[in-house]
Order: structure tokens, then C-alpha cells, then sequence
């Protein structure tokens, strides 16, 4: 596999049973900086294929489960071994399929693989029995695999939320059915790939499709778990096929994720108004855990729109993917970039005021992807949509506060508790980090900066239910099996 820059189409295809599977149909994946060239085709996966995949796994699991830890991590490893050969191409293949720069992309991989590495490392000791003896006898509770997994995985991370799920899984000892996003869905094929050729065949299937494809995952009574990421309106659909199989289900969903600058804050701190431009347009704002509306004490507010906007200034240099320079890329696809577009739109119509952020370094390309500049949008509602929804792309409101009972009660009434982040005094800010409804809060940082793979990342509310990452993340692919011996056989109230 040698990808690069301007190479011709990548061809991906179904992993079925360790065999590459054709399909009738493929559709076509643009790279969003540059719509007319095609970065690689994908398969369009037939109901029958995604049955096949998932009788595969299936048959591929019964004797998967059987194999020791050792092995399993022994595997993992040089899977992973194989990801770290390969990254320059992969980095090239995600940037021009995805529209994220090259730095961003590598980012990527170096949480893939961190995530990796913990999972084998941990593995052991997470999985390994336990055994008590006490006194009413002897028990032993053992994390037992659950089955066939389906993994469906979203666009804007496509290798770490595929991974997140296939190394625990896998070591765990379950077998995997993964169905990436047709947004994105060649580098998370080839990644996969790659593992599934240290393992068995049948362990790892890939299937490619849509929404049609994910019915058929999430309602195959074979299918015993769901590890989702993605929207929460998809995951109401998934909730409710999967209710007449009562599957096991990890649901990581949208965050509207608040940042909170108390008082204490010192604007001017460039290194810290830099981690909150970063926190904000990182991958072009496209992130579940991204600051999606920040919240400054009056006091501070205008002398922080000031440094924000010096500080947005320097760091954000529009551009193609593969220039060097370039700090934010395109958005996605036409329909993020259209959501987002009607997201400041409607703010501007509610008399905001949107202030364009970041220099575009070439404006020809700039006119011909799917740019979008990224922007401020200052003096709006605290209930319009652009605070309250999930813009998901690169533009966020800033707000001002009175009192941190406001802020508090402000982050908490949103139907989302994903990330959050409190900037200013340590004490103070840990001290309000403590009342606020969220999976994770970051103290004077935020976003993926302040992300740490060996603790649980999920959400409250209807940002998901359950965790990935940390130990968590490996038993969340276990069912809890428990063995009792005990002392006192028969129970004295019940009569001969
Ligand atoms: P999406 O929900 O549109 O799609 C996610 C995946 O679900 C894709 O593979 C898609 O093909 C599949 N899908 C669509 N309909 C389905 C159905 N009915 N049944 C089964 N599968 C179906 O999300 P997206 O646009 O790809 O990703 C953006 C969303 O993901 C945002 O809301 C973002 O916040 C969220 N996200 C959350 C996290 C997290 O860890 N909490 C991480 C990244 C992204």
C-alpha cells in the first residue's frame, strides 16, 4: 500500500472472513479540499454481505474466545507495529479523504496508537478473573467476551473511533464486525486491514455502507453488542432497532461542550488563549469534545474578545491539508458545511455579530473545496441555536457571565454533558469543575489537549451511555460472569 498526495483512486473493498469481498456497486470518496479529484472508491455492502460478515464473526468467535490474553496482545502488538510502518501513508490517505491538515492527521494516529498500546498494556490485569474466597465460600467473577460486536464508527475521527473499539474488543476476546463512515471511510478501512491480517480470519469483518448497513448490524440477533459513535439523532434510530434483541450497547454521542473563564483568568496568557483557539477549530471545529460555546465573566469579556481575536488571528491559517502551513482545512462534506453555514446565518439574522477568523492562504483553492472561513459570533441570545446546538464545524459564540452560579446553570441545562472546560485559578476552577454535568472536565485546557486515554471519556445525559478508554473501555467489551461455590449448600428456610 503506497498512498500520496495526487496518486491515483485507493480501491477498498469488504473484509469478509478474512477475504476481500467485491460488491455490485461502489460509490465514489472526494477529497473535500479539492471536490473534483477522487481520493478512492469504497463499496456500497449488501444486506447479504453484512449478514455474511456478521455469520463470520459469529463462527470466528467461537474459537476466538478460547485463546489466552497473551496471544491476543501478542497480536495487537504487531498489529500495531504494522499502523507504525505505515502512518506516512495512512496520515496522506486520511488528510486527502478527510480534509484534515497533515499535522491534525498524525495527531490521529498518535492517539490510535496510544489508545493501543494502554489497551494491550492494561489488558491483562483488566480481564484477569478475580477470585474471593470469604465466608460464606468461594466466588469467582471472571470478564467473559460478549460475542460479535458491531462498531460503527462516524467521520470525523475515523481510525481512533475505530480502534478505540477493535483493540479492546479484540482483546477481550470477541469478534468484530466494523462499519465505518462513507464520509470517510478508506483509511479506517485500510487501518483495519492491516490489524485484521495479525488475527484469525473472521475476527475482524468490514462492511461499507450507510444507514442500511447499520440497520442490519443493529438488528442481527447475532449481534450481542453496540459500539457506536456518532450523532444522537442516529442513536435514537439505533436504540431502538436493537430493543427487540436487548443488545449490550456503548453509545458515544454529540456534546455542545462549554468553556468556562472565570474571573481569575489572565487574558493575557497567549499560551492559554492559544489552547482555547485550538480547543475551538482543531480539526475544523469537527469534533464530538471541541469547545462548542465559551462563557467569560463580564469583568474579563472585553479585553478577552480582544485577545481571542489577536490570538485566532495568529494561530488559524486556512489552507489545503498537505500545505504545511495550513492550521484548519476544509470542512468534511457539502452537508456539515450547509448546517453550519444556516447556524451563523440564523444567529446573524438574530442580530449577532459574526466576525471572520484566520487568513486564507490561497483563495482559488479556498473558492473550490469545502471551505468555510471560521468565525466569532458575539452579542447573541444564550438560547439561540448556534449556544444551544452542536455546530460541529468552525464557528463558536462567546458569551458573557455575572456569576458562576449562572455559568453553572447555563452548562448544565443543555441536553449534552460530554467535555467541558474551567480556565482561571486552580482551586476555583476545580471547585466549579465539581457542580458541572459533563464525562470530563479539563482545568486551562480543553478539547483533545486535555485528553488522557488511561481514564473513562463517555458522557451524561444524551451524550451517550457508557465509557471508552481506561479500563472501563476494555470490560465495557466483557459480560461479568460470576462462579459462586458456596460453603452452605442448601438454604435452611427452604422446606424439605
Ligand atoms: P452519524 O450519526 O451521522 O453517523 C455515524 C455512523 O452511524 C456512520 O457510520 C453512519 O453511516 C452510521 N449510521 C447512520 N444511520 C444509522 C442507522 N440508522 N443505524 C446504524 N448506523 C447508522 O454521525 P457523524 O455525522 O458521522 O458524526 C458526527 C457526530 O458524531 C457528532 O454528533 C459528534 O459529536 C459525534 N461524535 C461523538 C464522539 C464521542 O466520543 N462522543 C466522537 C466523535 C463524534
Amino acid at each position: 500500500m503506497t498512498i500520496q498526495a495526487g496518486q491515483e483512486a485507493v480501491i477498498v473493498e469488504a473484509l469478509i472472513n478474512g477475504q476481500n469481498t467485491k460488491s455490485l456497486s461502489q460509490s465514489a470518496k472526494e477529497n473535500p479540499a479539492n471536490p473534483s479529484e477522487i481520493v478512492g472508491y469504497f463499496p456500497v455492502t449488501t444486506k447479504e454481505q453484512a449478514v455474511e460478515a456478521i455469520e463470520a464473526a459469529a463462527e470466528a468467535f467461537k474459537t476466538w474466545k478460547k485463546t489466552d490474553i497473551a496471544e491476543r496482545v501478542t497480536r495487537m502488538r504487531k498489529a500495531i507495529e504494522k499502523i507504525r510502518a505505515a502512518e506516512s501513508e495512512i496520515v496522506n490517505l486520511l488528510s486527502r479523504e478527510h480534509g484534515k491538515p497533515l499535522y491534525d492527521a498524525h495527531g490521529e494516529i498518535y492517539v490510535s496508537l496510544m489508545w493501543m498500546e494502554f489497551a494491550c498494556n492494561e489488558a491483562a490485569a483488566a480481564l484477569q478473573a478475580e477470585v474471593q474466597e470469604h465466608d460464606h465460600g468461594k466466588t469467582i467473577l471472571s470478564y467473559d467476551p460478549i460475542g460479535v460486536v458491531a462498531a460503527i464508527s462516524p467521520w470525523n475521527y475515523p481510525i481512533a473511533l475505530s480502534t478505540i473499539k477493535i483493540a479492546p474488543a479484540l482483546l477481550a476476546g470477541n469478534a468484530i464486525v466494523l462499519k465505518p463512515s462513507p464520509y470517510a471511510p478508506l483509511a479506517a478501512a485500510k487501518v483495519a486491514e492491516i490489524i485484521a491480517s495479525e488475527f484469525p480470519a473472521g475476527v475482524i469483518n468490514v462492511v461499507h455502507g450507510g444507514a442500511d448497513v447499520g440497520v442490519e448490524l443493529t438488528t442481527n440477533p447475532r449481534v450481542t453488542k453496540i459500539a457506536f459513535t456518532g450523532g444522537t439523532e442516529t442513536a435514537k434510530h439505533i436504540i431502538k432497532a436493537a430493543s427487540d434483541t436487548i443488545k449490550d450497547m456503548t453509545l458515544e454521542l454529540g456534546g455542545n461542550d462549554a468553556a468556562i473563564f472565570l474571573e481569575s483568568f489572565d487574558v493575557n496568557d497567549e499560551r492559554a488563549m492559544r489552547r482555547i483557539v485550538v480547543s475551538n477549530f482543531l480539526t475544523t471545529g469537527q469534533i464530538c469534545m471541541i469547545a462548542k460555546r465559551v462563557y467569560v465573566h463580564r469583568s474579563i469579556y472585553d479585553q478577552f474578545v480582544e485577545k481571542y481575536i489577536e490570538a485566532a488571528n495568529r494561530w488559524i491559517r486556512i489552507g489545503d491539508p498537505f500545505n504545511p502551513e495550513t492550521t484548519v482545512g476544509p470542512v468534511n462534506n457539502v452537508k456539515q458545511k450547509e448546517y453550519v453555514t444556516g447556524l451563523v446565518e440564523d444567529a446573524k439574522q438574530r442580530g449577532a455579530k459574526v466576525i471572520p477568523l484566520g487568513r486564507i492562504l490561497d483563495q482559488q483553492q479556498f473558492d473550490q473545496g469545502y471551505y468555510l472561513q471560521p468565525t466569532l459570533v458575539l452579542g447573541c441570545d444564550e438560547h439561540d441555536r448556534i449556544v444551544v446546538e452542536e455546530q460541529f464545524g468552525p464557528t463558536v459564540p462567546i458569551l458573557p457571565f455575572d456569576d458562576v452560579e449562572q455559568a453553572i446553570e447555563l452548562h448544565n441545562e443543555s441536553i449534552y454533558g460530554l467535555t467541558s472546560s474551567v480556565w482561571g485559578a486552580e482551586d476555583e476552577a476545580i471547585a466549579v469543575a465539581r457542580q458541572l454535568e459533563a464525562g470530563t472536565t479539563m482545568i486551562n485546557t480543553a478539547a483533545v489537549q486535555g485528553l488522557d486515554v488511561r481514564f473513562p471519556f463517555g458522557g451524561f445525559k444524551q451524550s451517550g451511555i457508557g465509557r471508552e478508554y481506561g479500563t472501563e473501555g476494555i470490560r465495557t467489551y466483557t459480560e461479568q460472569h460470576v462462579i459462586n461455590i458456596p460453603k452452605m449448600l442448601d438454604l435452611p428456610y427452604i422446606p424439605e
